[in-house]
């Protein structure tokens, strides 16, 4: 027997989260048994904890949890033996598959990667598919062409999960960053992280007026759609790439296509589900080396299971600061 967070339907059909213990076998299929270490909570972990699971769960009842990071149990895969430390990040787990809001997790060998050396199960979590998004962010932007010379970089939704992440490890590698965020008292925060400007969230989210404006950012890392993304491609330095990883503002995208045309700017859509194998371990490999492990630290605040309906419902609203290392045990 484990325990785990399971969301059960109601006859309205509308789910709720119960903690309970779960026997072994009614775990689904796969090659890979883990047993949990830690999970988090990233904005579609908040999707999957609502009452219709946001779009995204099919099937009740349902274990919840999009990432995790624990100890191999049972293998029957050789790439994977009992006692190797794992995590893992995308492929519809906490979704389509039951995820890692569990003490046990089953799933395909496909679906992890070996925990890099220098990170620990919490560390990992910490960093979690919101923090590995940012490192592939960061990963896309410099394959087209960023550099610390070029100016300084636009960090949108600053003070949540991606953002935050981004924020480091981009100000580490040299980068002046600029956060912005729609809750003022999260400056002092961004700033500890490394950002040396912070643009309040009113100044950016006004529809698209003219489709040119200063040329003032050199690459933005973007979690919040909509609106802002519009605003911030007419903002870009000619040359410049925006990273389109999230829309916690909005999945409209209202904008015109001058900046491209005119001024060459690049928007590059980011995935973090159906990511090849070869590019997540560069991602984690990158984020072993330039995040800074104090940075880490100080974005992250501890839950356990039962913290987790109300911190869904708080991700939702824009409401967490950083990142949630949920100890599942
Ligand atoms: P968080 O909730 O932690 O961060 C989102 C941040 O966006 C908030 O903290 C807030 O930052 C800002 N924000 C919230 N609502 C609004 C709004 N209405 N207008 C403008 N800004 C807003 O979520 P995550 O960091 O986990 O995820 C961020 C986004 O990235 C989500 O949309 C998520 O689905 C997406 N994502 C995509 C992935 C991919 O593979 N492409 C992987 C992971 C996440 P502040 O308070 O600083 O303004």
């Amino acid at each position: 027997m484990f325990k785990a967070l399971m969301m059960e339907q109601n006859d309205e059909g509308l789910a709720s989260a119960v903690i309970k213990e779960i026997d072994e076998g009614a775990l689904p299929e796969g090659d890979v048994t883990v047993a949990v270490d830690y999970s988090t909570v990233n904005y579609k972990d908040g999707l999957c904890l609502s009452p219709k699971g946001g779009g995204l769960v099919r099937k009740y009842p349902h274990v919840p949890g999009i990432d995790f990071a624990g100890t191999v149990e049972a293998s029957n895969d050789d790439r994977y033996k009992a006692g190797d430390k794992v995590v893992l990040t995308g492929w519809r787990v906490g979704e389509a598959h039951w995820g890692g809001y569990a003490q046990k997790a089953r799933v395909k060998a496909d679906w992890l990667v070996p925990l890099p050396a220098g990170l620990t199960p919490a560390q990992a979590m910490a960093v979690g598919t919101a923090g590995f998004t940012s490192m592939l962010s960061v990963m896309a932007l410099e394959d087209h062409g960023l550099k610390p010379g070029n100016g300084p970089v636009l960090v949108t939704g600053a003070a949540g999960g991606v953002g935050s992440v981004a924020v480091a490890i981009l100000a580490n590698l040299g980068y002046e960053v600029a956060g912005v965020t729609g809750r003022p008292e999260s400056g002092e925060y961004l700033k500890s992280l490394g950002a040396t400007q912070i643009v309040a969230r009113e100044e950016l989210n006004e529809t698209v007026k003219r489709p040119l404006e200063s040329e003032t950012w050199a690459g933005c890392v973007d979690a919040v759609g909509g609106a802002m993304l519009a605003r911030v491609l007419g903002q870009m330095k000619y040359g410049g790439s925006v990273a389109a990883v999230g829309l916690a503002g909005g999945a409209g995208l209202p904008a015109t296509v001058i900046p491209f045309l005119l001024r060459g700017v690049n928007l590059l859509g980011i995935d973090s589900v159906m990511q090849p194998y070869d590019n997540r371990l560069r991602a984690w490999e990158r984020i072993a080396k330039d995040l800074p492990m104090d940075k880490l630290e100080a974005m992250v605040k501890p839950a356990t299971l039962s913290d987790l309906p109300g911190l869904g419902a708080d991700i939702l609203k824009g409401q967490v600061q950083g990142r949630v290392v949920v100890d599942v045990n």
